[in-house]
């Protein structure tokens, strides 16, 4: 039997039977890990109120065979995100990101990379336990999630060759491959290819957008047309790496964009 103790962040909630509960967890020493908490729903003492999304727990996990599922043996709450919960627009950007995570997050994989995404899913919560999400958020809070995950598209150099973009002559939009993960520059591009078109400009605030600090994102001038053409290249790269649409989407779609 393994034991483990660990920080973790409840994902998605499924109850099962009369009173078990099984959780999707994000944990910094695993990645995604699915829980069977028996007896969740009578227990109040091992888990007083904390089996919920969005909560941030300290928990024991133990594995009595590689094959089976990990029980949750105790959960201490950490942290509650009760303004995430209590906005509606925050409420559906957390769902989605949580959404997302439980998705695309990888169950093992490197320490460091664990722990960072981890860090990223935390500060998320953070930031708009506060601020008033809006689609500009989304689109930057899509990206650095990608990012987190491993996955983010290329925002500088041609996928194909290497080199460094330029503007397209009289600032025509550049060709982003959503399938090879990044733009294609005019030497490279196959004729007949039909990519999205997207600015340099666009590119440029979303490269700039890695770089802030997840709490100055809001700072991030980001909208027009550019805020067009990202959210649109994010979604496709989203849908591209998720396969299937989230059953978050259209709820958070209505009420940001
Ligand atoms: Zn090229």
């Amino acid at each position: 039997m393994t034991t483990l103790h660990t920080d973790a962040l409840v994902l998605r909630t499924v109850d099962v039977g009369e009173s078990d509960r099984i959780l999707h967890l994000l944990t910094p020493r695993t990645g995604r890990l699915s829980v069977i908490a028996k007896g969740a729903r009578r227990s109040v003492k091992r888990f007083p109120g904390t089996l919920d999304l969005f909560n941030h727990l300290r928990v024991q996990v133990e594995r009595r065979r590689p094959t089976s599922m990990a029980r949750l043996e105790l959960a201490r709450l950490q942290r509650t995100f009760h303004g995430v919960r209590e906005h509606p627009s925050r409420f559906a950007l957390g769902c989605y990101l949580l959404e997302l995570l439980d998705r695309l997050a990888p169950e093992g994989g490197s320490r460091e990379e664990l722990a960072a995404l981890f860090r990223f899913a935390l500060a998320s919560l953070e930031l708009f336990d506060t601020s008033e999400p809006d689609a500009r958020l989304r689109t930057l809070l899509e990206l650095r999630a990608l990012e987190a995950l491993g996955l983010r598209p290329e925002l500088t150099r041609c996928v194909r060759c290497g080199e460094a973009l330029g503007a397209g002559a009289g600032g025509a939009p550049i060709a982003f491959h959503v399938g090879e993960g990044g733009p294609v520059c005019a030497r490279c591009l196959r004729e007949g290819e039909a990519l999205l078109p997207v600015h340099l400009g666009t590119l440029r605030t979303l490269d700039q957008g890695l770089r802030l600090d997840l709490g100055r994102l809001d700072r991030l001038g980001l909208g027009g047309q550019a805020l067009a053409e990202a959210r649109t290249l994010l979604a496709r790269f989203l849908r591209f790496h998720v396969g299937v649409e989230l059953r978050s989407e259209r709820f958070l779609s209505d009420r940001l964009g």
